[in-house]
């Protein structure tokens, strides 16, 4: 019979607990926690006693990652289940292994010791998916804009809306849509549309003259050839830019790929799931997660960037992200506010 055991993942302020095994197997390499269960143990209890022998920490579960069982996994053929928990308590090295706190973005670049290098991608995804639920059922709980971006049943008006947004809050944009959509609601109409006309209607959108010229623009293309369905195809229509035809393919199309705006790109950094200066570098820094993720990460991210994870003074003491965000423990805001 295999044994079994058990690793925890440990999030706290945008950092992971990982050790450098001081045994074998695999001495010298970075795992995270954990080890066996013992005999009338359960999971959890064994996996809090490990974290408390190895780290000193005190772990409270958030929830499963995996089950990971690969024969070749480990010398001794043990099956481990994996966890991702917060933890409380001041971090301990024990003589199976040197730990410390290392941020996400760091940890994704490293070399690990059994299969935790996919016990990482695995925990980092689980807590986006985390993340993503929260932000989506605050959105939805508290009629958040980012609500508004599935405004329009017709693909059609959905790529309007995504066109129209760009430097724009999506309550203004929706509401622009509405008035849009309610005099020109296809693309024949559109097409056919004044430029002077169309601007009244875009009134209160960023850059609106331009706006209007290109989807009046874009309209006769669709009018004329159908809507487009592949990245080659959007980036050709006036006004559609890498940005705007992801974000379009993932949320329209339902193809798994990142929408990166600077929304993504700040709350992104802020969280620590990537260390980047520009969307374009954060979009590749994000490849590594599941199309779940890749599919509702923009919608998700950028409703919550806009409302409150603002780029000035974002809302951390009412964010229930705070005590795994990095930019909440570096300044000490929210969960990690000091007094
Ligand atoms: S609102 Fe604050 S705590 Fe929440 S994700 Fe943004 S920076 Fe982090």
């Amino acid at each position: 019979m295999r044994r079994t055991a058990v690793d925890g993942v440990i999030i706290r302020g945008g950092n992971l607990v990982v050790a450098k095994r001081l045994i074998p197997p695999y001495k010298g390499t970075l795992t995270f926690p954990g080890g066996h269960i013992e005999e009338q143990e359960s999971a959890e209890d064994a996996l809090y006693r490990e974290i408390k022998e190895e780290t000193g920490l005190d772990a409270k579960i958030i929830r499963g990652i995996g089950v990971y069982s690969q024969p070749s996994r480990d010398p001794r053929h043990i099956i481990s289940y994996a966890f991702l928990c917060f933890a409380d308590g001041e971090l301990e090295s024990s003589n199976e292994g040197a730990v410390r706190w290392e941020e996400i973005h760091s940890l994704l670049k490293r070399k690990f010791g059994f299969d935790h290098g996919q016990l990482l991608i695995d925990a980092v995804n689980a807590l986006v998916h985390l993340y993503i639920d929260e932000m989506l059922y605050r959105a939805i709980t508290e009629r958040a804009p980012v609500i508004t971006t599935s405004k329009g049943e017709e693909p059609f008006h959905k790529l309007l809306f995504i066109a129209l947004s760009a430097r724009t809050k999506d309550n203004k944009t929706g509401e622009a849509l509405e008035k849009l959509i309610a005099k020109f609601p296809t693309p024949s109409k559109l097409a056919r549309a004044s430029p002077k006309e169309v601007e009244s209607l875009l009134y209160g959108v960023g850059f609106h003259r331009q706006k209007a010229r290109n989807i009046i623009e874009l309209a006769k293309i669709i009018a004329k050839e159908g809507m487009p369905t592949t990245y080659d195809e959007l980036v050709e229509l006036p006004g559609v830019g890498p940005k705007t035809a992801k974000v379009f393919l993932a949320e329209v199309i339902g193809e798994p790929t990142i929408g990166v705006d600077t929304h993504v790109h700040r709350v992104s950094n802020r969280l620590s799931l990537v260390s980047t200066k520009t969307p374009a570098e954060t979009a590749k820094a994000l490849s590594f997660l599941d199309d779940s993720n890749k599919r509702r990460l923009n919608l998700a991210f950028v409703g919550y960037g806009q409302t409150i994870c603002k780029p000035r003074n974002p809302l951390c003491s009412s964010c229930k992200l705070s005590r795994y965000c990095h930019y909440s423990y570096k300044n000490k805001t929210g969960y990690w506010k000091s007094g």
